[in-house]
Order: C-alpha cells, then structure tokens, then sequence
C-alpha cells in the first residue's frame, strides 16, 4: 500500500506550486456531462410531486432540493427554465454539490408562485418512496453528506471484513473464512449500487441503466446466504443434521435465480424481488423463533444469530407498520442492517478462529507428549536436541547427552506387576526432571529409556551430573516402598563433536555407551569418548 502511494507519488507531485508539498489536481477544460431530460426519459417519469410555493410566492432565497432514494431510474427535478435529470448512479453528472441524492439549487424570483416540480420512475417495490428534502443549501447538502458518510462507512467496514476473513483463511485452510469473504465482497457491491456509491465518485461498476436487475440479482444471491449463514449461527444445521442434505442446494437454487433478473420484465422483476423479500422475512422469523426457544433452554450461543437477525426483523415490522424513519432512511436502514450481521458473524468466526487454535495448540501438545509420565516424546526430544545443537555450534558452547536405559526393567514388570512398573518410570521422570534446570531436556524416548540433555555441559562435569542422576534413580525406586524393589539405571554419555554431522549421530554414540555400561554389568554411566579410547 505504502509502495503504490511512493510510486504514485511523482505523478501527483507534477502540479506542484512552489517548492513546498502542495498538491494541486490537473486544471482540466472538461465540463461534467449534464444528463438533458429527453422526451424518452420524461414519458417514463410516471410518479411526482410538487411542492407548492408558500403563501405570498417565494421569497427569492436559493432553494436547495435533494431527492434520495430512488434506486432506479430517472429523476427530473424542474422549477421554471431550470431542470436537472439525474440517477443515483451518475454521480458526476449531478449537482457536484450533492452527493448522496439526486441534487438542485433553484433561485425562484421573489413573489413567484409556479412549484417546484420532481418526478421519477414507478419504483420497484411499493415500499421505496422517495424522500425529497428543501431548504437552504447548506444544510440540505450537510445532510447529505452525513447519508453519504454512513454509506461510505458501512462500505468500508464490509471491506475491511472481508480482508479479515481473508487472512483468517490463509491462515487456517478454513473454508469457512473464505466463503465469509465472499460474502463480504458481495456485500460491498449490493450496498455500492443500493446507495449509488458504483457512480461515486465516478462510476466504477458497469451498472449503466440496468441497476434494478443488478439489485435484484444481488438480493437473489444475499438474502438466501444471508439466512443460511443465520440458520447455521443459531445452530439449525447441529440441531437437524438432515438439513445439511438439502438446504445448501436450495440455497444455491435460489442463488441461481439471480441469472433469471438479466431476462425478466420490469414487472417480473418486482415480484421477483418482492417474493425474495417475504421469504427472507420468514426465514428470519424462523430463525428468530428457533434462537428464542433456544435461548430459553440456556443456549447461549444462540444470541449471536438472535442479535444478528433483529433488525432485519424490526425493518420488516417498520415496513408493515409504513413508519416514517424508515421511508426517509431505507437506504442506511437496509446497509446498518448488513453492517451489522456481517459484523456479528465476524465475532462468532473470530470465536471458531479461538476454537481451532486451542484445538491444534491441544493436538501439538499431544502429538509431542508422552502421556504416562507427561514428559516431551520422542518427536518432540529430536528436535529439541537439534536445537541445542545448533544452539552450542552458533556459540561455540559444548553439549553433552546422557541416554538412559532401566536395567532389567522387563523383571520389574514380571516380578512386581505392570503397574509397579509404570510407577517406577514415573519416579524416575521426576527424579530426572528435578535434576535437570529445564524439565524439557528429559525425554522419554520410549519403553524403560530416558535421554537427558545437558546444554553447556561437557567432559568431567556431565560425568559428575550423570553419575548423580543414577544414584538418584536408585534412590526413587527405593522410596516407592515395594518390597525387593531395587531400580538401577545404566547411562551411555556422549558429548557434541565437529564429526555430529546430526543428532542421529550424537545419539547413536551415546546408545552405544549406554550398551557397553549393560555389557559392563550395568548400573553405571559410560562416557562414549572414554570408552572409545578403551578406557571404560
Ligand atoms: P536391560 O537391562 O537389558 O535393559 O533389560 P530390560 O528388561 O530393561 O530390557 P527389555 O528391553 O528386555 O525390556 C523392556 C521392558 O519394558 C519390556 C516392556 O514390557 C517394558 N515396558 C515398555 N514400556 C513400558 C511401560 O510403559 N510400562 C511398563 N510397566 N513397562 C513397559
Ligand atoms: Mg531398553
Ligand atoms: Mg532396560
């Protein structure tokens, strides 16, 4: 991002003034295109209103008129020989001084009493009535700008999400983060074209004059996802497993009406987008149902899909209900609404995100833990050794290991039953983990056999700890207080040579040893080094 801005940065420098960092644009000679309201267009300009000069005609005080939500179409606001025609998805070729409606200053003479004229298209559903706002001009264009704000905002958040999810999903392989992404990215292009932002601040979206079918498609992709996304948050899909069969494919049937919008009729269109509607109401009533039934049934965790489902519910109640405030602000109404769920499933993923990481932290821990005496297996000792190794070559440090093996262990069990075995490897654990500064330098290594890693140790000293390691050993076995009891330990030592080309090699020198200590007669520590020089 940094990079793009640097690399852009001479371009924008070019109309530079003076020699400090003001940025001017481009003069340009290139007037934004007025739409002209063509007979075509005004045949189709079905619905008006006008609003009636006041008592005693205009008082000749600019007069700022802002039509907001028509999501389709043309809008023709006129008032003597001035006229604008304007859809929501042009910005550039509107007002410039409005940004979230379609926009005009007029400057009745004084005394004048002919209206002010708007007129528009009949609207895809009954519902969306425009709402049209006068006044003087800067606080008419305030207002729009806070609508443009919201809507610019509730964008921006989807966006963000989606990146979110994204980085979810590279890190965990998760498909579920990356169908929350796409459900995300198609978020930012339903609200782009629901509020007009595809136009702004030039049009980016190919929506040209087709923006009904694009809303339609869109709500025939969104609102199916949107429910079964709700349906799996309130735990539909756990509680009937059956559904899963299905409902994934009637929702992707549903999803594939969206193809139907590019071919239907206007009218088709409407009741298509309509039909979608109820059934998505109802949908989420049964969601809402559901996760109250549940909620009484102390399942919390059905308060996510309760809360994410609400105000799509209070919107469709508000509808019913013809309320003002929702007239006036659908458009914020219907993006708050998608802002909101999509931010409440971000929770519940952010949650699943917690779930698997404890899982695969629990599975690791597992998978390099030997489960009888809790110490790091096998697996997880190699690569600690190697570490230390590369540790002691990095500081030219020395680096001993002691490999352990019970003697006659196998008689222990015959004798005094397996499970006075298992006892004795856990003493002798212990005792070597108390004998050690990091209880992660013991191993066990499987069966009776131990390896214990002494970093920063050599020659004489690793001998001395050894030695004291056994007689330890001995000493645990006696305490466990089993009669005829006696455990002993023989230990091979080696110490880390230039020739170690890996730990494999450190290891079969010290198992090595650790066979000549048993040939010895056991119970004893035999140094790899000394016993190749045949003093041992
Ligand atoms: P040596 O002195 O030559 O090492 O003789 P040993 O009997 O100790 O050696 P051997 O390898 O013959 O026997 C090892 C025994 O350890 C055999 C196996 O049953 C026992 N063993 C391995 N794992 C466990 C365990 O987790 N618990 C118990 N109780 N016994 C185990
Ligand atoms: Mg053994
Ligand atoms: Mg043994």
């Amino acid at each position: 991002m940094w990079l793009l801005v640097a690399l852009s940065c001479p371009a924008l420098a070019a109309p530079q003034v003076g020699r400090d960092y003001l940025v001017t644009g481009a003069p340009t000679s290139e007037q934004a295109p007025q739409r002209h309201c063509t007979p075509e267009m005004q045949a189709e300009l079905t619905e008006r209103v006008e609003i009636p000069a006041p008592p005693g005609g205009w008082s000749g005080a600019p007069q700022a008129i802002n039509v907001f939500n028509i999501f389709a179409g043309e809008v023709r606001v006129h008032h003597g020989d001035r006229e604008i025609c304007g859809r929501m998805h042009d910005a550039r070729t509107r007002d410039s001084r409005f940004r979230a409606g379609v926009g005009m200053v007029v400057v009745p003479p004084a005394g004048n009493h002919e209206p002010i004229q708007v007129a528009w298209e009949k609207p895809l559903k009954p519902g969306w009535i425009p709402t049209v706002r006068i006044g003087a001009p800067s606080p008419v264009q305030q207002f729009d700008t806070a609508r443009l704000l919201v809507r610019t905002a509730c964008v921006a958040i989807a966006i963000a999400l989606a990146f979110m999810a994204l980085m979810g999903f590279l890190s965990t392989r998760d498909r579920v983060f990356f169908g929350y992404a796409l459900l995300c990215a198609l978020s930012v292009l339903g609200q782009s074209v629901l509020s007009g932002l595809s136009g702004y601040p030039e049009p980016w979206l190919p929506v040209d004059g087709q923006e009904t079918r694009w809303l339609v498609a869109f709500s025939c992709v969104g609102l199916p996802i949107l429910l079964y996304v709700m349906w799996l948050l309130v735990g539909g899909a756990r509680l009937w497993p059956k559904t899963q069969r299905w409902l994934p494919w009637f929702t992707a049937g549903l999803c594939a009406l969206a193809v139907a919008a590019a071919w239907l009729p206007t009218a088709g269109l409407s009741r298509l987008a309509t039909a979608m509607d109820s059934g998505f109401v109802m949908g989420g009533v049964v969601v809402f149902a559901l996760g109250v039934a549940l909620l009484r049934r102390h399942r919390a965790d059905a308060v996510p899909a309760i809360a994410a489902v609400l105000p799509f519910l209070a919107m469709a109640a508000m509808d019913l209900a013809d309320n003002c405030l929702l007239i006036e602000y659908r458009v914020e109404a219907i993006q708050l609404s998608i802002t909101w769920f999509l931010t409440v499933s971000a929770y519940v993923l952010n949650l699943r995100l917690g779930q698997l990481r404890r899982q695969r932290d629990e599975m690791r821990a597992l998978a390099d833990t030997d489960e009888l005496t809790g110490l790091p297996n096998r697996r997880a000792g190699l690569k600690r050794l190697e570490q230390h190794m590369r540790d002691a070559r990095a500081s030219d440090d020395t680096l001993a290991v002691g490999f352990l093996d019970i003697d006659l262990f196998k008689r222990i069990n015959d004798v005094h039953g397996h499970e006075a075995g298992d006892r004795v490897l856990v003493a002798v654990a212990a005792t070597l983990t108390a004998a050690v500064r990091d209880p992660a330098d013991v191993i066990r290594m499987g069966g009776e056999e131990f390896l214990v890693l002494l970093p920063g140790i050599g020659g004489a000293t690793a001998r001395a700890r050894l030695e004291a390691m056994r007689s330890q050993v001995s000493a645990a076995g006696a305490s466990l207080g089993v009669d005829g009891l006696a455990v002993t330990a023989s230990i091979g030592l080696a110490t880390l040579i230039a020739e170690d080309a890996d730990a494999a090699s450190l290891l079969r020198r010290a198992d090595g040893a650790m066979y000549r200590a048993k040939h010895a007669g056991r119970d004893r520590v035999v140094d790899a080094e000394a016993a190749r020089d045949g003093e041992d």
